[in-house]
């Protein structure tokens, strides 16, 4: 690949790029992101797309999730340990309840831009919020101004993060005997708490079991760590590009900053900058497909994203929306299916079941369940694997989704709501969740 081609999105529309008011300052980021190191590294990169083609394969799961939009104020050594315990918890309620390997995602170290419906906020006449790489939440003039020294930022915030997550998978804090203490003194009571503390029980009892046999745990690298990837939506392309890096070993080229990369509903037009770029580097991709995508221009985009039928390359990431996953689904998998691409079909139940309660966007846990079951009856109706679930989760005890076991209802929403952009699952919601969809895998 040479420069020329990978810089060919250039030329192409791009959609949800910041207008950026000064072009130089632009240019000056982009040469500074492109000297500094990568946060990735190739060969792990490869590894995911690996654990993938297992996915593909249908002898694993795939759980992708974090925040929609991560912030610089919350990139905190606290919210960053609660959400991975989150993951964790769900990963370990679907490995031990569905017996299946989990390849575990995080939307983290990199989740700071967002796609928006308008480029002015109707409420306030500012430009809207694009996320922390691009600009500021709070509701003035020069806070809501692109200001491109916050992809330099964002790049930081991200290289923080990551040197903890990687210090958490390694370092004692993932060890299958801390199982118990994943479980958030808030969550522990709750009907989901409590049946994971029963669980978890199980878990040790279990190892202490394999101890008594003379199996030597200790020296089970896979008992005392976890494998933890990063994924981000690749959506503002300057960024992108400035950390996409040729592996001297090998030629191959890879977006280093961070091992999977999305594009996103808004910005998967077949000859747009974003499906050109992503085509070009070597990362397992992932693509959002909402309801409006015909099953002809899903078999266009596998094609494109995976001329060769890499099995583990692309995720396909329905959000179809509950009301209409069982109509529209069917023909795309099997659109896709029947042109023999090896995908990995993952299920996001957020962003088709959002909605507006007096001007406060919400999503209620029974409609994200209700998505997640639709889509494993049309899997298991065409015998494809339902390969994953994506969910936008904190690791915090928030009230931004209605529902679930503690019935969050439409007057507690105002309890807690501090998403920068869409509502979250709080942990006990998405423990439930993990529940129930390895109860779905057991089927
Ligand atoms: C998101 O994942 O936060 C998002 C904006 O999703 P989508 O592109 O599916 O709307
Ligand atoms: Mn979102």
């Amino acid at each position: 690949m040479t420069v020329e081609e990978l810089d060919a999105w250039r030329a192409l529309p791009a959609k949800q790029q910041p207008n950026w008011p000064d072009q130089g300052e632009l240019a000056a980021v982009r040469d500074r992101l492109a000297t500094l190191p990568p946060l990735v590294v190739a060969p792990e990169v490869r590894i995911l797309t690996e654990r993938l083609a297992a996915v593909a394969r249908g002898e694993a799961f795939l759980l992708q999730g974090g925040d929609c939009a991560e912030t610089f104020a919350a990139n905190t050594a606290n919210k960053i340990r609660d959400k991975v315990k989150t993951l964790l918890q769900m990963a370990i309620v679907l490995t031990y309840g569905a017996s299946v390997p989990v390849v575990k995602v995080a939307r983290i170290a990199g989740q700071y831009a967002k796609p928006r419906s308008a480029d002015i906020e109707a409420s306030t006449g500012l430009p809207s919020y694009r996320g922390d790489a691009v600009n500021d939440i709070a509701a003035t003039a020069r806070a809501r101004r692109p200001d491109p020294g916050r992809m330099l930022e964002a790049y930081h915030a991200s290289a923080v993060a990551l040197n903890l997550i990687r210090a958490f998978a390694t370092g004692g804090f993932s060890d299958l005997s801390k199982v118990h203490e994943w479980n958030k003194a808030f969550v522990r009571d709750s009907a989901a708490g409590r049946r994971y503390e029963v669980m978890a029980t199980d878990i040790e009892r279990a190892l202490s079991f394999m101890a008594a046999c003379g199996i030597d745990l200790e020296r089970t690298p896979t008992l005392h760590g976890v494998e933890l990837f990063t994924s981000h939506e690749a959506l503002l392309l300057d960024y992108e590009r400035a950390l996409t890096r040729k592996e001297d070993a090998t030629g191959s080229i890879y977006d280093l900053s961070a091992h999977l990369l999305w594009i996103g509903e808004r910005t998967r037009d077949l000859d747009g900058a974003h499906v050109d770029l992503m085509s070009r580097i070597g990362n397992p991709l992932g693509c959002k497909v909402g309801p409006k995508a015909s099953p002809d221009e899903v078999l266009a985009l596998a094609d494109r994203l995976n001329p060769d039928h890499v099995p583990g390359r692309l995720t396909l990431i329905t959000r179809m929306g509950a009301g209409r996953i069982r109509d529209v689904l069917p023909a795309i998998v099997e659109k896709v299916n029947s042109a023999g691409h090896p995908v990995v079909w993952s299920c996001d139940p957020m962003h088709g079941n959002t909605r507006d309660i007096n001007g406060v966007k919400t999503r209620h846990f029974d409609d994200v369940l209700d998505e997640v079951l639709g889509f494993f009856e049309v899997h298991r109706q065409l015998g494809t694997h339902p390969g994953g679930i994506h969910i936008e989760l904190t690791g915090d005890n928030v009230t931004e989704c209605l529902g679930g076991g503690e019935r969050i209802g439409e007057a507690d929403l105002a309890g807690r709501y501090e998403t920068a952009c869409d509502p979250r699952l709080n942990t006990g919601q998405a423990l439930e969740l993990a529940f129930l969809v390895a109860e779905m895998l057991q089927q």
